[in-house]
C-alpha cells in the first residue's frame, strides 16, 4: 500500500531516482545553484507578501472601525498595528541583495504565525459577542485566518522536513482552536478540521511539486549535461557569491585553472567520443578529490575551474597532490591523461575581484604549459606539483 502511493507520487513529480527524493525530503544535498536560486525566489515571494500585509493588516482597522464596536476596535487596532511592525520588519530584513536561507526561514516563520497568533488572541476577544449582518460576516473573516496561513504555503518552494517544521506547531495550534467545546459543536468543528487537513494535504503537494520543478530547471540549466560539472554561467554566479562572502569575512578563497594536456591530439586520433568520455571521466576523478562545499566549473571546451572556498594554499596543495597521485584517467593509448594547472589565492595574492581570480590562476596555467605541461604553477611561478614522467 505505501510502496504503491510511494510510486504514484513519484510518478506524478517526474521522480525517478531514490536521490530526488532525498532532495526533496532535505535541502543537506542540495547544489550551491539551487541553494542560491531558491534562497532569492523565497526572499523575494516573503517579501512582497510582507510589504503587502504590513500595509493592509494595519489598514482594515478602517473596516474594523466601521462595523465593530469601538472596545472591540480598539484591541484589534492595537493587535493589526503589532503585526504591521513585524510584517514591516520581515519585509526590511529580506529586501537584501543576498539574504541568507536561514535569515529567510526565521522570515517565512514569522510570516505565517503572526496572523496565526493574531487568530489566537482576536477568536476570544471576538466570540464573546453576536454578530448580525455585515458585522457578522467580518468576524467569519477571522475565523478562517490558519486557513488562508496554510493556503500560503503554495507560493513557497519547501522541502518535507522544512514543511513539517514549520507547519507541525500551527497545525497542532489550530486543530487545538477548532476543537469541539460541546456536543452542538461537533458536527460544525469536525467539518472544520476536516476542510484543514485537506487544504493541508493540497498545500503540501503544490509546494513540494515547486521544489521539485525548481531542482530540475536549475540543475539542467546550471550543470554541464555531457560531464555534470557546473556551466560557466552558474560558476560565474558561485565565483561572485563566494568572493564577495570571502571578502566580507576576511576568508581565504583558493582557485584552481585547469587545462587538460593535448586534448586535442586525443580527438584527432581516437574521435569525438573519446574525447567526450576523457572529459567526463577527468570530471568524476576531480569530484572525487574536493569536499563537499568546493565546486567543479566548465570554463570551456577542457578547460574547468576548481573553486575552493575556505582553503588556504595549504588546502589547495593537498587537492593539487590528489589529482597529480591519483590522475585524471587515462588517454585511450594508455597513458596517462595530465593536465596544466594554475593556482590563485585572494588574500595572498592580494585580490579584488572574480575575475582577478581567474585571470591569475590562467596565466599561471599558461606558464604551467609553457614550461613542460602536467605540473601546477603558484605564486611566484613556483611549481606545486607535477605528474611523474611516464617510462
Ligand atoms: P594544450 O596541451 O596546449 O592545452 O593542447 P590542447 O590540444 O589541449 O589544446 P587546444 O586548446 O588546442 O585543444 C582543445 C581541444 O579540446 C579542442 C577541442 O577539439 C577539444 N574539445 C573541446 N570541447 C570538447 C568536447 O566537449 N568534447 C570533445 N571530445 N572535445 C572537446
Ligand atoms: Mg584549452
Ligand atoms: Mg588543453
Amino acid at each position: 500500500m505505501m510502496t504503491k502511493i510511494i510510486d504514484l507520487l513519484s510518478e506524478l513529480m517526474g521522480i525517478t531516482t531514490p536521490e530526488q527524493w532525498g532532495e526533496l525530503l532535505s535541502s543537506k544535498e542540495h547544489s550551491l545553484p539551487i541553494k542560491n536560486h531558491r534562497a532569492s525566489i523565497l526572499a523575494k515571494r516573503i517579501c512582497i507578501f510582507a510589504w503587502l500585509f504590513a500595509i493592509l493588516v494595519p489598514a482594515w482597522s478602517l473596516i474594523d472601525y466601521l462595523l465593530l464596536p469601538y472596545e472591540l476596535w480598539f484591541q484589534l487596532a492595537i493587535l493589526r498595528f503589532i503585526s504591521g511592525f513585524v510584517f514591516l520588519g520581515i519585509a526590511i530584513a529580506c529586501n537584501k541583495r543576498s539574504c541568507p536561507l536561514n535569515k529567510i526561514f526565521i522570515s517565512l516563520t514569522l510570516l505565517l504565525y503572526v496572523p496565526t497568533f493574531f487568530y489566537l488572541i482576536a477568536n476570544p476577544i471576538l466570540a464573546d459577542t453576536h454578530f448580525a449582518g455585515l458585522a457578522g460576516a467580518l468576524v467569519n473573516i477571522y475565523s478562517l485566518l490558519p486557513f488562508l496561513v496554510i493556503a500560503a504555503l503554495t507560493v513557497f518552494a519547501l522541502t518535507i522536513t522544512e514543511l513539517l517544521i514549520i507547519t507541525l506547531p500551527l497545525i497542532v495550534i489550530t486543530i487545538w482552536s477548532l476543537y469541539p467545546e460541546s456536543s452542538a459543536d461537533i458536527s460544525n468543528s469536525f467539518m472544520f478540521i476536516w476542510l484543514f487537513l485537506l487544504l493541508i494535504g493540497t498545500s503540501f503537494f503544490s509546494s513540494i511539486s515547486q521544489m521539485r520543478y525548481m531542482i530540475s530547471q536549475v540543475t539542467r540549466a546550471s550543470f554541464d549535461t555531457l560531464t555534470q560539472a557546473m556551466t560557466r554561467r552558474a560558476g560565474i554566479e558561485s565565483l561572485e557569491l563566494y568572493t564577495r562572502m570571502a571578502q566580507l569575512q576576511n576568508n581565504h578563497l583558493s582557485l584552481l585553472f585547469i587545462d587538460l594536456d593535448h586534448f586535442k591530439s586525443l580527438n584527432d586520433d581516437y574521435g569525438h567520443d573519446a574525447g567526450d568520455n576523457a572529459l567526463k571521466g577527468a570530471v568524476a576523478a576531480l569530484k572525487n578529490y574536493i569536499r563537499k562545499g568546493d565546486s567543479v566549473i566548465r570554463w570551456g571546451g577542457e578547460e574547468f575551474l576548481i573553486l575552493l572556498p575556505h582553503a588556504d594554499q595549504g588546502d589547495a596543495r593537498r587537492v593539487i597532490s590528489r589529482i597529480f597521485e591519483q590522475g585524471l584517467g587515462q588517454r585511450p593509448e594508455g597513458k596517462l591523461l595530465t593536465a596544466s594547472m594554475g593556482l590563485s589565492e585572494l588574500i595572498d595574492d592580494n585580490i579584488d575581484s572574480w575575475k582577478a581570480l581567474v585571470e591569475l590562476a590562467d596565466q599561471r596555467m599558461y606558464h604551467a604549459k609553457e614550461s613542460g605541461r602536467a605540473r601546477c604553477v603558484g605564486s611566484d611561478m613556483q611549481i606545486l606539483g607535477q605528474a611523474e614522467p611516464e617510462t
